[in-house]
């Protein structure tokens, strides 16, 4: 047979690593790689090569769309179908501003910060870390009780962005274009309606300082955080490109809600809205005015022009919740034992008891993994030793199980 030669190059089998057959003629690995090139560099889409994953523009035709985020999250978070949608717009908007060419016709799009209310335990952070997985931009979570006012104990607002450039390696231009999820924002609200005489150092002045990072400007950050390190350089970060997605529970608001209603009724016309009000699911005509009756400063909401909500889970939603997401607590529970060689069962009654205790603890899903967990502890002690190859978690055992459990206690 005769020499295999590159139909490119014209060197022999022999002198190249692999060589590869085509119907007419070869070609060798390199020119392989050399064509590649070629075809990369025609669609523009050849980075400089950088171990830091930020360095990667952003290629407009590889973002995952609305639909694919949102699907994306309904893998993991159960319900809350506006707030996904919410999110995946305003994620998707973050993408199209970072790759808005330079306009000529005058047109920027101005970014959308969003905040998101809701009680506790029903997936706000679930689903803030979830988006996390998906994005091709830095992410952080921050926790607003931190902040205090500068000059207080506590954190400045600005060691929000330290987080943000630790997650992007330092580099600037990748952070200025990330996302923050800043959780429990309803902490950093006012007391009171009105603006206090008296310093409030946990309310207005941090708010005052988010602000800031809100609208847009540009923030001497201390790269290693906090106020541990006074004698590091700062780094200038222009925060006018980063999103904020803001969580919080604002406990009470639906009472917000239901007053503004009332108050707002006059009249023939609204008396007929009024009958069409859902009183059970107040939350779904939230203002952003509930949010200033609640003690945000009116710039602070201003500059969070997207609002949505997420709903108390009802008891399907608790259910579905227990083995429905890809990484669910029955599932990662099974996993935990699959490990061991058993195999891990719960009875459907044993699945609705776990469900109804949650409903008692009102802790939203966050009690369904402590109840799980606490009818879990005995069996993931003994279970691996025993040398079983299946175990069930009947109704009876859930039961004696979570009785014997300090858990029971918080039965009201
Ligand atoms: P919060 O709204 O207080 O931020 P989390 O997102 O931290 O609540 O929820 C706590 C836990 O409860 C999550 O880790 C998740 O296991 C579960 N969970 C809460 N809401 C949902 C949901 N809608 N779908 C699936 N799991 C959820």
């Amino acid at each position: 047979m005769a020499t295999k030669k590159c139909s490119f190059c014209g060197r022999s089998e022999k002198e190249v690593s692999l060589m590869i057959s085509g119907i007419n003629g070869f070609i060798c690995s390199d020119c392989a790689m050399q064509a590649y090139q070629i075809v990369q560099e025609q669609e523009g889409a050849v980075q400089p090569a950088s171990s830091s994953p930020w360095a990667d523009k952003l290629d407009w035709k590889t973002l995952p769309r609305p639909a694919s985020i949102k699907s994306y999250l309904d893998q993991y978070v159960i319900g809350q179908e506006d707030a996904k949608r919410y999110l995946s717009v305003a994620v998707y908007n973050h993408y199209k501003r970072l790759c808005q060419s330079v306009t000529d016709d005058g047109v920027e799009i101005e970014k959308s910060n969003v905040v998101m209310v809701g009680p506790t335990g029903t997936g706000k952070t679930l689903m803030a870390r979830t988006i996390a997985k998906l994005l091709k931009v830095p992410f952080t979570i921050v926790d607003a009780t931190v902040f205090t006012e500068a000059g207080y104990v506590g954190e400045d607002v600005e060691s929000i962005l330290s987080r943000l450039l630790q997650v992007a390696d330092f580099n600037v231009e990748a952070t200025q274009r990330g996302i923050v999820f800043i959780d429990e924002i309803d902490k950093i609200a006012r007391k009171t309606d009105n603006p206090s005489i008296t310093r409030d150092v946990s309310g207005e002045g941090v708010q005052q300082g988010l602000l800031k990072l809100l609208e847009g400007s540009v923030v001497n950050v201390p790269p290693k955080g906090g106020r541990k390190h006074p004698d590091q350089d700062y780094v200038q970060v222009d925060t006018r490109n980063i999103l904020f997605i803001c969580g919080g529970a604002f406990d009470g608001i639906e009472r917000k809600i239901a007053q503004r209603l009332n108050t707002h009724v006059v009249g023939y016309n609204s008396v007929q809205n009024v009958a069409r009000i859902d009183r059970n699911d107040l939350m779904k005509y939230i203002l952003p005015q509930d949010l200033k009756s609640f003690g945000l400063i009116p710039e602070i909401i201003g500059r969070l022009p997207v609002l949505t909500y997420l709903n108390q889970l009802d008891r399907t939603a608790l259910r579905a919740i227990l083995t429905e997401p890809k990484n669910s607590i029955i599932r990662q529970q099974q996993k935990l034992f699959q490990m061991d060689g058993i195999e891990l069962v719960f009875a459907e009654d044993a699945l609705e008891y776990m469900v109804d205790k949650a409903v008692d603890y009102k802790l939203g899903a966050r009690g369904l993994r402590s109840i799980v967990e606490a009818i879990m502890m005995t069996p993931q002690f003994e279970l691996p030793s025993s040398g079983k190859k299946r175990f069930e978690v009947t109704l009876d055992y859930a039961r004696q199980q979570l009785e014997k459990s300090n858990l029971n206690a918080m039965q009201g």
